[in-house]
Protein backbone atom coordinates (compact mmCIF):
# COMPACT_ATOMS: atom_id res chain seq x y z
CA UNK A 1 0.00 0.00 0.00
CA UNK A 2 1.01 3.56 -0.61
CA UNK A 3 2.74 5.35 2.05
CA UNK A 4 0.56 8.07 3.99
CA UNK A 5 3.72 10.61 5.81
CA UNK A 6 1.88 12.50 8.95
CA UNK A 7 3.72 15.01 10.93
CA UNK A 8 5.77 12.53 12.48
CA UNK A 9 7.96 11.59 9.27
CA UNK A 10 8.44 15.28 8.91
CA UNK A 11 11.23 17.92 10.67
CA UNK A 12 10.72 21.12 10.13
CA UNK A 13 14.90 21.91 11.11
CA UNK A 14 16.22 20.55 8.11
CA UNK A 15 14.87 23.80 6.82
CA UNK A 16 16.77 26.15 10.16
CA UNK A 17 18.24 29.48 8.34
CA UNK A 18 16.74 28.55 5.47
CA UNK A 19 15.59 31.76 3.05
CA UNK A 20 11.94 30.56 1.44
CA UNK A 21 10.86 32.81 -2.04
CA UNK A 22 7.22 32.28 -2.75
CA UNK A 23 7.24 32.99 -6.17
CA UNK A 24 3.94 34.66 -6.69
CA UNK A 25 0.95 36.02 -4.62
CA UNK A 26 -1.80 34.44 -5.53
CA UNK A 27 -4.53 31.51 -4.61
CA UNK A 28 -1.67 28.89 -3.35
CA UNK A 29 1.42 31.69 -3.34
CA UNK A 30 -0.37 33.91 0.14
CA UNK A 31 -2.02 30.40 1.37
CA UNK A 32 1.25 28.74 1.45
CA UNK A 33 3.67 31.75 1.92
CA UNK A 34 1.13 32.74 5.62
CA UNK A 35 1.59 28.73 6.85
CA UNK A 36 4.84 28.77 6.66
CA UNK A 37 5.22 31.97 8.38
CA UNK A 38 3.31 30.61 10.70
CA UNK A 39 5.33 27.35 11.36
CA UNK A 40 8.38 29.81 12.13
CA UNK A 41 9.82 29.59 8.46
CA UNK A 42 11.73 32.83 6.93
CA UNK A 43 9.44 33.52 3.91
CA UNK A 44 10.17 36.61 1.44
CA UNK A 45 8.02 37.49 -1.46
CA UNK A 46 8.54 37.29 -5.18
CA UNK A 47 6.15 39.12 -7.20
CA UNK A 48 5.08 41.57 -10.14
CA UNK A 49 4.58 45.24 -8.69
CA UNK A 50 1.15 44.86 -8.70
CA UNK A 51 -1.69 44.73 -6.22
CA UNK A 52 -0.59 41.13 -5.13
CA UNK A 53 2.97 43.08 -4.30
CA UNK A 54 0.88 45.65 -2.39
CA UNK A 55 -1.52 42.69 -0.41
CA UNK A 56 2.16 41.06 0.33
CA UNK A 57 3.52 43.88 2.51
CA UNK A 58 0.20 44.39 3.59
CA UNK A 59 0.65 40.83 5.24
CA UNK A 60 3.95 42.06 6.90
CA UNK A 61 6.25 40.11 4.39
CA UNK A 62 9.39 41.23 2.35
CA UNK A 63 8.42 41.56 -1.22
CA UNK A 64 11.10 41.51 -4.24
CA UNK A 65 10.80 41.34 -7.66
CA UNK A 66 10.93 38.19 -8.67
CA UNK A 67 14.63 37.66 -9.77
CA UNK A 68 15.49 39.26 -6.62
CA UNK A 69 13.41 36.58 -4.50
CA UNK A 70 14.84 33.72 -6.53
CA UNK A 71 18.79 35.20 -6.05
CA UNK A 72 17.79 35.61 -2.01
CA UNK A 73 16.05 32.26 -1.35
CA UNK A 74 17.46 28.80 -0.47
CA UNK A 75 14.68 26.83 -1.04
CA UNK A 76 12.03 28.37 -4.22
CA UNK A 77 8.26 27.64 -4.66
CA UNK A 78 7.07 29.05 -8.24
CA UNK A 79 3.50 28.95 -7.66
CA UNK A 80 1.89 31.48 -10.66
CA UNK A 81 0.43 29.50 -13.28
CA UNK A 82 1.18 26.70 -15.10
CA UNK A 83 0.90 28.18 -18.56
CA UNK A 84 2.93 31.30 -17.75
CA UNK A 85 6.16 29.43 -15.97
CA UNK A 86 8.38 28.58 -18.61
CA UNK A 87 8.59 32.02 -19.94
CA UNK A 88 8.90 33.65 -16.47
CA UNK A 89 11.30 30.47 -15.44
CA UNK A 90 13.80 31.33 -18.78
CA UNK A 91 13.50 35.26 -18.25
CA UNK A 92 13.82 35.53 -13.95
CA UNK A 93 14.70 32.29 -12.59
CA UNK A 94 17.15 30.05 -14.29
CA UNK A 95 20.27 32.06 -13.91
CA UNK A 96 19.23 32.62 -10.05
CA UNK A 97 19.19 28.51 -9.53
CA UNK A 98 23.11 28.07 -8.31
CA UNK A 99 24.05 24.64 -6.90
CA UNK A 100 22.41 23.54 -3.76
CA UNK A 101 19.44 25.37 -4.31
CA UNK A 102 15.84 23.87 -4.35
CA UNK A 103 13.32 24.50 -7.01
CA UNK A 104 9.61 23.49 -5.71
CA UNK A 105 6.52 23.60 -7.60
CA UNK A 106 3.13 22.84 -6.65
CA UNK A 107 2.01 21.19 -10.02
CA UNK A 108 4.33 18.67 -12.10
CA UNK A 109 2.46 20.29 -15.18
CA UNK A 110 5.85 22.10 -16.64
CA UNK A 111 8.58 19.10 -15.79
CA UNK A 112 6.10 16.45 -16.83
CA UNK A 113 5.83 17.89 -20.59
CA UNK A 114 9.45 18.92 -20.45
CA UNK A 115 8.36 22.35 -20.68
CA UNK A 116 11.14 23.46 -18.01
CA UNK A 117 14.28 21.70 -17.78
CA UNK A 118 15.83 22.73 -14.58
CA UNK A 119 19.98 21.91 -13.89
CA UNK A 120 20.88 18.70 -12.10
CA UNK A 121 22.67 20.85 -9.73
CA UNK A 122 19.36 21.74 -7.81
CA UNK A 123 17.17 19.99 -5.85
CA UNK A 124 13.94 19.71 -8.07
CA UNK A 125 10.52 19.06 -5.40
CA UNK A 126 6.55 19.28 -6.10
CA UNK A 127 4.44 19.74 -3.25
CA UNK A 128 1.22 20.11 -4.91
CA UNK A 129 -1.63 20.22 -2.08
CA UNK A 130 -5.26 18.67 -3.12
CA UNK A 131 -7.00 22.36 -1.73
CA UNK A 132 -7.71 25.44 -2.91
CA UNK A 133 -6.10 27.94 -1.59
CA UNK A 134 -8.30 29.59 0.02
CA UNK A 135 -8.91 26.04 1.94
CA UNK A 136 -4.93 25.67 1.93
CA UNK A 137 -5.24 28.43 4.51
CA UNK A 138 -8.53 28.45 6.37
CA UNK A 139 -7.83 24.78 7.49
CA UNK A 140 -4.56 25.56 8.53
CA UNK A 141 -5.60 28.31 10.77
CA UNK A 142 -8.13 25.91 12.66
CA UNK A 143 -5.57 23.34 13.46
CA UNK A 144 -6.78 21.03 10.24
CA UNK A 145 -4.89 19.28 7.47
CA UNK A 146 -5.36 18.46 3.70
CA UNK A 147 -3.45 15.69 1.47
CA UNK A 148 -0.93 16.96 -0.72
CA UNK A 149 0.81 15.00 -3.26
CA UNK A 150 5.18 15.33 -2.77
CA UNK A 151 7.79 14.22 -5.74
CA UNK A 152 11.20 14.17 -5.89
CA UNK A 153 11.94 14.84 -9.21
CA UNK A 154 16.25 15.82 -9.10
CA UNK A 155 18.05 14.84 -5.47
CA UNK A 156 21.24 16.68 -6.00
CA UNK A 157 21.67 17.52 -2.34
CA UNK A 158 20.71 13.91 -1.37
CA UNK A 159 18.21 15.64 1.14
CA UNK A 160 15.43 16.62 -1.52
CA UNK A 161 12.88 14.05 0.19
CA UNK A 162 13.60 15.10 4.10
CA UNK A 163 13.01 18.97 2.41
CA UNK A 164 9.87 18.32 0.83
CA UNK A 165 8.42 16.79 3.91
CA UNK A 166 9.08 19.20 6.20
CA UNK A 167 7.81 21.77 3.66
CA UNK A 168 4.38 19.72 3.19
CA UNK A 169 4.61 19.91 7.03
CA UNK A 170 5.17 23.76 7.50
CA UNK A 171 1.97 24.26 5.27
CA UNK A 172 -0.02 22.03 7.24
CA UNK A 173 -0.86 18.94 4.95
CA UNK A 174 0.96 16.18 7.20
CA UNK A 175 -1.40 17.08 9.60
CA UNK A 176 -3.68 14.87 7.22
CA UNK A 177 -1.57 13.24 5.09
CA UNK A 178 0.53 13.11 2.62
CA UNK A 179 1.13 10.85 -0.48
CA UNK A 180 4.32 10.62 -3.01
CA UNK A 181 4.18 10.48 -6.56
CA UNK A 182 6.31 11.44 -9.60
CA UNK A 183 5.67 14.74 -10.97
CA UNK A 184 4.53 13.36 -14.12
CA UNK A 185 1.68 10.98 -12.42
CA UNK A 186 0.43 14.14 -10.51
CA UNK A 187 0.39 15.99 -13.80
CA UNK A 188 -1.47 12.84 -15.69
CA UNK A 189 -3.76 12.84 -12.51
CA UNK A 190 -4.95 16.15 -11.80
CA UNK A 191 -5.35 16.88 -16.26
CA UNK A 192 -7.44 13.85 -16.19
CA UNK A 193 -9.75 15.35 -13.23
CA UNK A 194 -10.34 18.15 -15.25
CA UNK A 195 -10.59 17.06 -18.51
CA UNK A 196 -12.08 13.32 -17.59
CA UNK A 197 -14.25 12.64 -15.19
CA UNK A 198 -15.09 15.94 -13.91
CA UNK A 199 -16.66 16.43 -17.29
CA UNK A 200 -18.49 13.22 -17.89
CA UNK A 201 -19.90 14.13 -13.87
CA UNK A 202 -21.13 17.33 -15.41
CA UNK A 203 -22.81 16.11 -19.25
CA UNK A 204 -24.36 13.34 -17.49
CA UNK A 205 -26.10 16.02 -14.88
CA UNK A 206 -26.85 18.10 -17.51
CA UNK A 207 -28.44 14.88 -19.98
CA UNK A 208 -30.61 13.86 -16.88
CA UNK A 209 -31.95 17.24 -16.21
CA UNK A 210 -32.87 17.69 -20.10
CA UNK A 211 -34.64 13.99 -19.69
CA UNK A 212 -36.61 15.37 -17.18
CA UNK A 213 -37.81 18.57 -18.21
CA UNK A 214 -38.86 17.20 -21.93
CA UNK A 215 -40.61 14.33 -19.58
CA UNK A 216 -42.78 17.90 -17.94
CA UNK A 217 -40.80 17.85 -15.04
CA UNK A 218 -40.33 21.52 -13.28
CA UNK A 219 -36.93 22.53 -14.34
CA UNK A 220 -36.17 24.33 -10.90
CA UNK A 221 -37.36 21.59 -8.87
CA UNK A 222 -34.92 18.85 -11.41
CA UNK A 223 -32.35 21.22 -10.90
CA UNK A 224 -32.79 21.17 -6.59
CA UNK A 225 -33.00 17.21 -6.68
CA UNK A 226 -30.04 16.87 -9.08
CA UNK A 227 -27.12 18.79 -7.28
CA UNK A 228 -28.54 22.47 -6.44
CA UNK A 229 -30.06 21.69 -2.72
CA UNK A 230 -26.11 20.69 -1.80
CA UNK A 231 -26.87 17.44 -0.74
CA UNK A 232 -25.31 15.75 -3.82
CA UNK A 233 -21.99 17.68 -2.27
CA UNK A 234 -22.60 16.01 0.41
CA UNK A 235 -22.87 12.76 -0.69
CA UNK A 236 -19.48 13.43 -2.44
CA UNK A 237 -17.89 14.29 1.05
CA UNK A 238 -19.42 10.84 2.20
CA UNK A 239 -17.55 9.48 -0.52
CA UNK A 240 -14.70 11.07 1.01
CA UNK A 241 -15.10 10.57 4.39
CA UNK A 242 -16.77 6.54 4.03
CA UNK A 243 -15.65 5.67 0.98
CA UNK A 244 -18.38 5.19 -1.81
CA UNK A 245 -19.91 1.94 -0.41
CA UNK A 246 -19.43 2.48 2.68
CA UNK A 247 -21.97 5.73 2.31
CA UNK A 248 -24.84 3.47 0.70
CA UNK A 249 -26.51 2.83 3.76
CA UNK A 250 -27.21 6.76 4.69
CA UNK A 251 -29.35 5.98 2.00
CA UNK A 252 -33.46 4.30 1.92
CA UNK A 253 -33.65 0.77 0.90
CA UNK A 254 -35.21 1.42 -2.17
CA UNK A 255 -32.74 3.67 -2.86
CA UNK A 256 -30.16 1.38 -2.65
CA UNK A 257 -32.35 -1.49 -4.16
CA UNK A 258 -32.73 1.22 -7.58
CA UNK A 259 -28.70 2.50 -7.27
CA UNK A 260 -27.15 -0.98 -7.69
CA UNK A 261 -29.64 -2.43 -9.77
CA UNK A 262 -29.43 0.38 -12.56
CA UNK A 263 -25.66 0.81 -11.70
CA UNK A 264 -25.16 -2.91 -13.14
CA UNK A 265 -27.15 -2.46 -16.45
CA UNK A 266 -25.08 1.11 -17.30
CA UNK A 267 -23.51 0.44 -20.46
CA UNK A 268 -20.49 2.83 -19.90
CA UNK A 269 -18.50 1.31 -22.53
CA UNK A 270 -18.85 4.56 -24.67
CA UNK A 271 -17.79 6.47 -22.16
CA UNK A 272 -15.00 4.60 -21.67
CA UNK A 273 -13.70 4.69 -24.92
CA UNK A 274 -13.73 8.55 -24.74
CA UNK A 275 -11.94 8.64 -21.61
CA UNK A 276 -9.55 6.42 -22.28
CA UNK A 277 -8.69 8.77 -25.52
CA UNK A 278 -8.91 11.67 -23.25
CA UNK A 279 -6.18 10.10 -20.84
CA UNK A 280 -3.77 8.87 -23.87
CA UNK A 281 -3.62 12.78 -25.15
CA UNK A 282 -2.68 13.65 -21.59
CA UNK A 283 0.29 10.70 -21.36
CA UNK A 284 1.08 11.00 -24.76
CA UNK A 285 1.92 15.22 -24.34
CA UNK A 286 -0.41 15.63 -27.40
CA UNK A 287 -2.97 17.91 -25.03
CA UNK A 288 0.18 19.75 -23.97
CA UNK A 289 1.08 20.45 -27.33
CA UNK A 290 -2.08 22.03 -28.14
CA UNK A 291 -2.52 24.02 -25.54
CA UNK A 292 0.97 24.98 -26.24
CA UNK A 293 0.29 26.31 -29.46
CA UNK A 294 -3.61 27.88 -28.36
CA UNK A 295 -1.32 29.99 -25.86
CA UNK A 296 0.70 30.81 -28.99
CA UNK A 297 -1.52 31.72 -31.74
CA UNK A 298 -3.27 34.23 -28.14
CA UNK A 299 -5.77 31.87 -27.67
CA UNK A 300 -8.37 31.80 -30.57
CA UNK A 301 -10.26 28.87 -29.99
CA UNK A 302 -9.83 29.17 -25.73
CA UNK A 303 -11.83 32.74 -26.42
CA UNK A 304 -14.64 30.55 -28.15
CA UNK A 305 -14.82 27.80 -25.56
CA UNK A 306 -14.86 29.97 -23.12
CA UNK A 307 -18.03 31.52 -24.41
CA UNK A 308 -20.04 28.30 -24.39
CA UNK A 309 -20.98 28.99 -20.41
CA UNK A 310 -23.27 31.72 -21.82
CA UNK A 311 -25.37 29.55 -24.18
CA UNK A 312 -25.42 26.59 -21.09
CA UNK A 313 -29.85 25.49 -21.31
CA UNK A 314 -29.69 24.94 -17.33
CA UNK A 315 -28.10 28.24 -16.30
CA UNK A 316 -31.63 30.46 -16.46
CA UNK A 317 -32.97 27.81 -14.48
CA UNK A 318 -30.05 28.07 -12.07
CA UNK A 319 -29.74 31.30 -11.44
CA UNK A 320 -33.82 31.08 -10.56
CA UNK A 321 -33.12 28.39 -7.81
CA UNK A 322 -30.04 30.26 -6.52
CA UNK A 323 -32.11 33.43 -6.47
CA UNK A 324 -35.00 31.68 -4.52
CA UNK A 325 -32.89 29.44 -1.89
CA UNK A 326 -31.22 33.34 -1.21
CA UNK A 327 -34.43 34.61 -0.59
CA UNK A 328 -35.93 31.99 1.69
CA UNK A 329 -32.48 32.00 3.37
CA UNK A 330 -32.40 35.97 4.41
CA UNK A 331 -36.30 35.79 4.88
CA UNK A 332 -35.26 33.04 7.46
CA UNK A 333 -32.58 35.12 9.10
CA UNK A 334 -34.49 38.19 8.85
P1 LIG B 1 -2.77 32.13 -9.39
O1 LIG B 1 -3.48 32.29 -10.67
O2 LIG B 1 -3.52 32.43 -8.13
O3 LIG B 1 -1.39 32.94 -9.42
C1 LIG B 1 -1.39 34.22 -9.45
C2 LIG B 1 0.06 34.66 -9.19
O4 LIG B 1 0.83 34.51 -10.38
C3 LIG B 1 0.04 36.10 -8.81
O5 LIG B 1 1.01 36.35 -7.85
C4 LIG B 1 0.36 36.72 -10.13
O6 LIG B 1 0.98 37.96 -10.00
C5 LIG B 1 1.37 35.76 -10.71
N1 LIG B 1 1.49 35.98 -12.16
C6 LIG B 1 0.51 35.94 -13.07
N2 LIG B 1 1.02 36.21 -14.30
C7 LIG B 1 2.34 36.40 -14.13
C8 LIG B 1 3.39 36.68 -15.02
N3 LIG B 1 3.20 36.79 -16.33
N4 LIG B 1 4.63 36.84 -14.51
C9 LIG B 1 4.84 36.69 -13.19
N5 LIG B 1 3.89 36.41 -12.29
C10 LIG B 1 2.64 36.26 -12.75
O7 LIG B 1 -2.13 30.68 -9.35
P2 LIG B 1 -2.47 29.46 -8.41
O8 LIG B 1 -2.09 29.78 -7.02
O9 LIG B 1 -3.85 28.99 -8.72
O10 LIG B 1 -1.48 28.37 -9.02
C11 LIG B 1 -0.10 28.36 -8.70
C12 LIG B 1 0.39 26.93 -8.79
O11 LIG B 1 -0.34 26.13 -7.84
C13 LIG B 1 0.16 26.28 -10.15
O12 LIG B 1 1.25 25.43 -10.40
C14 LIG B 1 -1.09 25.44 -9.94
O13 LIG B 1 -1.17 24.34 -10.81
C15 LIG B 1 -0.88 24.99 -8.51
N6 LIG B 1 -2.07 24.57 -7.78
C16 LIG B 1 -3.15 25.41 -7.74
C17 LIG B 1 -4.28 25.05 -7.01
C18 LIG B 1 -5.42 25.98 -6.85
O14 LIG B 1 -6.29 25.70 -6.04
N7 LIG B 1 -5.51 27.10 -7.55
C19 LIG B 1 -4.35 23.74 -6.31
C20 LIG B 1 -3.10 23.01 -6.34
C21 LIG B 1 -2.03 23.42 -7.08
P3 LIG B 1 0.36 39.27 -10.65
O15 LIG B 1 -1.08 39.03 -10.99
O16 LIG B 1 0.59 40.23 -9.59
O17 LIG B 1 1.15 39.43 -11.89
Amino acid sequence: MTKFYHDEDADLSVLKNKIIAVIGYGNQGRAQALNMRDSGLNVIIGNIKDSYWELAEADGFEVYPIKEAAKRADIIFFLIPDELMPQVYEKEIRSELSKGKVLNFASGYNIAFGLIKPPKNIDVVMLAPRMIGKFVRELFVKGEGYPSFIAVENDASGKAKKIVLALAKAIGSTRAGVLEVTMAQEAYMDLFSEQGSGPAIGRILMAAFQIQVDAGLPPEAVLVELYMSGELGLVFQMFAETGTSGQMGLHSQTSQYGSLSRTLTLNIDPIVEHLKKVFEEIKNGSFAEEWKKEQEAGYPKFKQLKELPKLNPLAPYEKNVIEGLRRKRSEESA
